[in-house]
């Protein structure tokens, strides 16, 4: 019988143990060259994936358990990257240009200090941030989006109350996305409370 697309003749089909184990041995060690490495990624360059596939992939993705967290890791929210590690990162970027929608995201996460409510004090901000952590633990899922990496404890009011139920589980991408909408808000308050001040509005 041909290939077609569609076949579902091997589905539910179910391969004897030792087949899967024959082939994960001869696998083992194989390393692809650089030059196959190379025309892999050229083959794939220029290739966009559709939006239908990475959302296939995404749920198939959901609900996977990541890497776990040994009891030291958890216990040092504060944990800094080796300096191994942080080579490895910028070598990565190196000669990379953010996408202007990046470069907003990062100015939307930075603009946190910019926040009116921001008392500038990074200890407090540092002390509070060890203290949500210590009450809540590690956030588990994004409550936005379900997402289960890369999370952070996000305030809530804004106002960043020692109170656990000022602050939620969002993933890096919502937390930014999240901080861009505060700030538009706090851009317009600050509008209208120059607005006010500029026709000597009077507060009785
Ligand atoms: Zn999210």
């Amino acid at each position: 019988m041909p290939f077609k697309k569609g076949h579902k003749i091997n589905l539910g089909r179910k391969f004897p143990k030792s087949f899967g184990e024959k082939i994960s041995r001869s696998k083992k060690g194989v390393k692809f060259t650089k030059n196959h490495i190379e025309a892999l990624r050229k083959s794939r360059l220029g290739f966009k994936m559709p939006e239908e596939t990475k959302k296939k992939i995404s749920l198939a993705l959901k609900g996977r358990p990541g890497r776990k967290w040994t009891a030291e890791e958890r216990a040092r929210p504060g944990r800094k990257w080796t300096k191994k590690s942080k080579e490895k990162m910028r070598k990565a970027r190196l000669g990379k240009k953010h996408s202007e929608e990046t470069k907003k995201k990062i100015g939307a996460a930075n603009s946190r200090e910019k926040h009116w409510n921001w008392k500038g004090d990074e200890v407090g901000y540092d002390a509070l941030h060890r203290w949500v952590y210590k009450e809540k633990g590690r956030p588990v899922s994004c409550e936005h989006c379900g997402e289960s990496k890369r999370l952070e404890w996000s305030n809530i009011s804004g106002d960043y109350k020692r109170d656990a139920r000022d602050y939620e589980a969002l993933c890096v991408k919502c937390h930014h996305v999240k901080d861009g909408v505060y700030e538009k808000m706090w851009i317009t308050r600050r509008k209208n409370v120059k607005r006010r001040e500029d026709k000597s509005y009077k507060i009785r």
